[in-house]
Order: structure tokens, then sequence, then C-alpha cells
């Protein structure tokens, strides 16, 4: 997992175009489902009080939703229509998404081959959560975040094996087990889990139980033992000031799935594939250094290294796969003694 900055909403249709009118019932129900002083929605009491004002695409379904999950006995009477979440699934914001992720898996960090399909992921589930107590999955509770099913700030771009949940193995676990995020959401207290759109989302955020790439630095929760051959490729959680693993990290690598076996197989061959271009690399510049004080002809070398530092760049340009664990072995090549002896940096050969 790799840290993503998020920018602000993008000014795309559905987030900036005023187009949707509210029905009088509507409006008036929603003036009594939204408290005046919401944090997430600071002006729709004042926009919904205005029977001339129009809401974007994304407001309107983010009101049906308030509309239908506040009232408890909505959802529980199966015969009530359930209000359809389909702004997430919109063509230009999917393509927003996509760049922002790097085109890659938000929680993984793999890149997705041309033929394989990604889910737009809610972070927060939508309709319903599994508290995910103790790593144990239980009942679903209704309803889950949703007032974040059209949220920009609640979107991201993931791969299936990620975000739902199949049986799977992984390295040194006996069995298969369920891995996959699905509408597992933990948090370290439940009584102060967030249930309403009236509710302020920062205190939760305090008390999350996984990490959210668009807030924590994933750096600070996963390390990869490079050095520990028959491992590479797993990833665990780091050790922090406590000297205890980082709990997140720990729950995230069980919730997600980060060391099922086929992912930490492709992190190994990623690792083997880098290692082998950085030693070609290193190769290619002591065979010119030599040709070069012998006074005979280095075409064939220059050619060569610009080819090998292509590939190299190649490797930890961004939209690249499992860049932390490649920055991690980074690290340790720094300490090949071909490296010392030519006097260079891995900075040096990034540029
Ligand atoms: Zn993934």
């Amino acid at each position: 997992m790799i840290k993503i900055n998020r920018p602000k909403i993008p000014n795309i249709k559905i987030y900036a175009e005023k187009s949707e009118s509210l029905a009088p019932e509507l409006r008036a129900n929603l003036l009594k489902l939204i408290d005046e002083n919401a944090v997430h929605f600071p002006d729709f009491v004042a926009r919904l009080k205005d029977e001339n004002e129009k809401f974007t695409k994304a407001e309107e379904e983010t009101l049906e939703a308030i509309n239908y999950y506040a009232d408890p006995e909505n959802f529980k009477n199966k015969d009530k229509k359930v209000p359809s979440f389909t702004v997430y699934k919109n063509k230009e914001l999917r393509e927003h998404i996509r760049t922002l992720f790097n085109d890659k898996c938000a929680y993984c960090d793999s890149v997705f081959l041309g033929n394989s399909t990604a889910d737009i992921e809610h972070f927060r589930p939508k309709k319903a959560f599994n508290p995910f107590k103790d790593g144990i999955d239980e009942k679903l509770i209704e309803p889950g975040y949703y007032w974040l099913a059209a949220d920009w700030h609640n979107l991201l771009w993931s791969c299936i094996l990620c975000n739902r949940k199949s049986n799977l193995d992984q390295p040194n676990v006996e069995g298969l087990k369920p891995l996959g995020k699905k509408n597992r959401f933990p948090i370290a207290e439940e009584t102060k889990r967030i249930r309403s759109h009236n509710q302020n989302l920062e205190t939760e955020k305090a008390i999350l139980l996984i990490v959210d790439p668009c807030a924590d630095d994933p750096d600070d929760h996963f390390v990869f033992p490079v050095k520990e051959e028959k491992d590479v490729g797993i990833v665990r959680a780091k050790i922090q000031e406590n000297a205890q693993p980082s709990k997140k990290g720990e729950i995230s690598i069980a919730l997600y799935g980060l060391n099922r076996t086929k992912l930490v197989a492709d992190r190994m061959e990623a690792g083997l594939d880098l290692k082998s271009i950085f030693m070609g690399l290193l190769d290619s510049i002591e065979a010119f250094s030599r040709k070069k004080n012998a006074g005979e002809d280095t075409s064939e070398e220059i050619e060569k290294f610009k080819f090998q530092k292509k590939r190299f760049q190649s490797k930890m340009k961004k939209t690249s796969d499992f860049l932390s664990f490649k920055k991690m072995l980074l690290e340790d090549f720094k300490n090949f003694p071909q490296l010392q002896r030519l006097g260079l940096t891995i900075e040096s050969l990034l540029e």
C-alpha cells in the first residue's frame, strides 16, 4: 500500500452541476432529518429551505439515501423501495479515481492487467458494515455509511481480491481463510461508531483499526522483511515505538488479505526482477569504465547502460506495482559493494 494524497473534489458534472429539483415533500422531510449543525453537510438545511435551490446528482443521491436510511423502519420494511446507489459508477468519476490511484489497487498496490477489472470501492461501506471485532466476521449491521455512498473522499480503486471476500491461502498459514474487505470495517470502540449523517466522522477516524491509504502513511504500519530470503514478498506489521507491532497494520493484513499466496509470489517476482535489473545496470557501468580506461570503444556499453537505466527507472515510477516494498529493497541495495566501488548512489541512478 502507498500513501495517496487526494486532491479536492473534481470539477465534474455529478459534483458540480446543480440540475436536480427535489419534490416539496422530500424537502420537508429532509428538513426534519438533517440537523442545522451537521458538520458533514454545512449548507444543506439553508439550501433545502430555498424552494428554488437545485442540487447536484451526487447531492440528490445522498439526500435520497438520508431520507430512506435515517428512518430504521424503512430499511426493515422489505417492501419499501431501497434507493439505488449509482453515482459512484459514473464514468467521469471512475476516470478520476483510476488516475488518482495510478491505475493500481489502493490496498495491495498491484497493477491491473489489461484484461482485469477494478472495483470502485467504498472505504466506509455504504449499506451495511461488519464490525470484524477481534478478526471475526459478525452479523452485518444496517445501515452502513449511507451518506457517503457518493462521497469523493470515500471512494477508492481496488482489485477484486482486496475488495471482495474469498477463501484464500497464505504462506505459513494452514487452510483457507476468508480474506478481502467487503463490508468489514473495524474500529476500536464500537460505542463510538458513527451511525448517522448528523454526526461528525472525525471522532471515528481516530479509532479506526485499518490503514486508510488516503489518510495514513502506510509506511508507518507495514514492513517488508527484505533480508530474510524465505520471507521476501511477505508483509508484516511494523514494530512501533512501544515495541509492539502496529495493530492497524496487523488487522489490515488480515482484512485486505495482503499476504495471500499469489500476491506474495507477485511481490517476490517484482523484487527479483528489480534486483536483476539493478545488477545489470551496475555491470554495464563497470564494463564502461573498464573499457574507457583501457582506451577501448565503449559505444556498446553506453547503449546497454541507457537501456538498463530506463528499465530500472520504469520499475520505480508511480504507476509501477509494489512501490513501498521496492523502496525497502532499494535501501538494502545501498549496501551492494559494487555500488560503493563505483562511487554511485541509488538516487543518482533514478534521476
Ligand atoms: Zn488489491
